[in-house]
């Protein structure tokens, strides 16, 4: 993902919860636990790096195709493509697609990246070195995953969920916002065919994390997600100050961040993201490894978004 620092826009804005008392029916949140989640962390860096173009890359999507054919999700499917680069360099490209309730017309989509970028660039000492992405990638798979395991445990929700595990958020170069020329290849694929998967009506709604197990962690909703996704960002957060009010800030970034939920925004669903910028010095190191990960945080995330896919 890629924050855009613009003069205009660096002013943050303030979120209006709503009143306490408007959470939804009851849902067994400690059913989610943190501690498998951290567990998914440390299968995935097994795999590391995760980049595009990398065996790690395909060994992270059969791990995610074989967790999500554990849960009870109805369809597990992959999208996949070949992505052609500015200098004419072919990609092979996957996004997987675990549908819950696939005749369900009412859905939500609720979404991460698996890919990491290919070196720390950001490193002083060893900007060639593997990137760990326990943080940058690995957390959001995590969170998915836990979320799909306790959700087959639980009474469906009214709305049908498409779990998206999004290729190619690191750009074609896998560097993330140390490519100048960074674009999101994954998601912007994705909505150019949403036909393919919604024939008959746009989801609802998207939810898109990202970095989100950061011990000291600290959610802020982004300018982009306020101006066009305000009534499900303000859910979110009251459902996550009622779970982790440490967790979950009212005050905006200074600066929009570009991510997965800004094609699912610019066709038109209203889209949010969860993310936690604030990882220095760590944000995209060799540092970026499990122990700056905490169970509390995850937790934290995964709980909220529970809470939330059965909200009214
Ligand atoms: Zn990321």
């Amino acid at each position: 993902m890629r924050q855009k620092l613009l003069a205009t826009l660096a002013a943050t804005l303030t979120l209006a919860l709503h009143p306490p008392g408007s959470r939804a029916a009851e849902v067994p949140l400690d059913q989610w636990d943190g501690q498998r989640a951290m567990g998914r962390i440390a299968d995935l860096l097994r795999f590391t790096p995760r980049a595009i173009d990398t065996p790690g890359h395909e060994q992270a999507i059969d791990y995610i195709k074989a967790e999500m054919g554990k849960t009870s999700a109805d369809v597990v499917t992959t999208q996949r493509w070949t992505f052609k680069d500015s200098a004419g360099a072919s990609h092979a490209m996957t996004n997987i697609i675990a549908r819950f309730q696939p005749s369900n017309p009412h859905r939500v989509i609720v979404a991460t990246h698996y890919d990491s970028i290919v070196r720390a660039y950001r490193d002083a000492r060893s900007p060639d070195a593997p990137m760990p992405g326990a943080n940058n990638s690995a957390s959001g798979v995590a969170v998915l995953l836990e979320t799909a395991r306790v959700l087959s445990l639980m009474p469906k929700p009214a709305v049908g969920i498409d779990m998206i595990f999004f290729d190619g958020e690191e750009g074609p170069k896998a560097l993330g916002a140390g490519d100048p020329n960074w674009m999101a290849i994954g998601s912007p694929y994705f909505v150019h065919h949403l036909h393919d998967y919604y024939p008959a009506q746009k989801p609802e709604k998207a939810v898109v994390l990202d970095m989100v197990c950061d011990k000291d962690l600290e959610l802020q909703p982004e300018p982009s997600s306020l101006a066009l996704a305000l009534p499900e960002v303000k859910k979110f957060w009251t459902a996550g100050a009622a779970i982790a009010p440490k967790a979950f800030s009212t005050k905006s970034t200074s600066y929009p961040i570009s991510d997965d939920h800004t094609a699912l925004n610019g066709a038109g669903i209203p889209s949010f993201l969860v993310i936690d910028f604030e990882y220095e010095p760590y944000f995209n190191t060799t540092q970026d490894t499990i122990d700056k990960c905490s169970v509390d945080s995850l937790q934290a995330v995964g709980r909220t978004l529970l809470q939330y896919l059965y909200l009214p």
